[in-house]
């Protein structure tokens, strides 16, 4: 990888990164794509890394299709695909973590305690194997490139991070690797993230300005689903991650939401601008 990355760089060529953990979909391509649009190169990573996994979590039958992978990327053009093995990336001694703090203690840090270490520990060093001038993640996980855009910025990391939109199947559902678990049932039930998403979206446009209220119906329509479990709804600044207690004039924030449906974990958000307040004259 890194005779790959220092060639291109000695061509004067600019890398753009894309690291997933496979099993592609349209979102993952959508990421490729604005890496293409903004780089000279594009490199894709495929390691599903078990340091961002709690031992009760899915490791070990998280979808994989390498094959299937590797031809969706040589259809859109990719210059690399790196697939390292789990002993090249953590080799017995391994003893190195890259930790950040705050932005990752609430939402996804709460409910899953180790997963940013692991996620931070490995962008790293895929940033290190890489070593690209631009890498894109998904808003999907926007406490994630939050979370990126910290440690980028605290380290130095001479790297720009691009955030790119949510891409959904036609019925709203953001897409996942995770959805291939949803049953038909569950695939149906599931739509309630997005559809409470949308509600609450329009709340906010009709003028609603306390997010407890907001929460409150969301609950509503989530509890309804029977096989629903919600973890959590939070309404927080777009930048810190501190959760809003109102919605002020010209603020951005995310309300965000992590749901059991049957056994398959979801997440889903979305990016509320609340416009700045207009003065008539009197
Ligand atoms: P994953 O393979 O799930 O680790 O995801 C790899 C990258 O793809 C992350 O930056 C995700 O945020 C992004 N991603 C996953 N699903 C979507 C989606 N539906 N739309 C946009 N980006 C996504």
């Amino acid at each position: 990888m890194h005779n790959f990355s220092l060639q291109m760089k000695k061509e004067g060529k600019t890398i753009g990164f894309v690291p997933t953990m496979g099993y592609l979909h349209e979102g993952h391509l959508s990421l490729v794509r604005k890496a293409r649009e903004v780089s000279d190169v594009v490199v894709v990573s495929i390691f599903v890394n078990p340091t961002q996994f709690a031992p009760n979590e899915d490791f070990s039958k998280y979808p994989r299709d390498e094959e299937k992978d590797k031809l969706l990327l040589s259809k859109e053009g990719v210059d690399a695909v790196f697939i390292p093995s789990a002993r090249e990336i953590y080799p017995d001694g391994f003893q190195t973590y890259v930790e950040v703090t705050k932005v990752t203690s609430g939402l996804e840090g709460e409910s899953r305690p180790t997963h940013f270490k692991g996620v931070t520990t490995i962008v790293t060093i895929l940033f290190n194997c890489v070593m690209p001038d631009a890498a894109v993640f998904g808003q999907k996980d926007a406490q994630q490139a939050a979370v990126i855009k910290r440690m980028v910025n605290d380290l130095k990391m001479n790297i720009n991070i691009i955030v790119a939109p949510i891409v959904r199947e036609s019925d709203g559902l953001a897409m996942s690797s995770r959805n291939i678990y949803l049953s038909a049932k569950e695939r149906k039930d599931a739509l309630v993230l997005s559809s409470s998403l949308r509600f609450a979206s329009e709340m906010v446009a009709a003028g609603e300005r306390e997010p407890e209220k907001i929460i409150q119906e969301m609950k509503k329509k989530i509890d309804a689903v029977d096989s629903s479990t919600l973890d959590y709804i939070k309404i927080v600044d777009s930048g810190s991650f501190e959760e809003a207690d109102i919605l002020a004039f010209g603020g951005e924030y995310f309300i965000l939401i992590a749901c059991r449906i049957g056994k398959t974990r979801l997440i889903d958000n979305v990016l509320l601008e609340v416009p700045v307040q207009q003065v008539t004259a009197p």
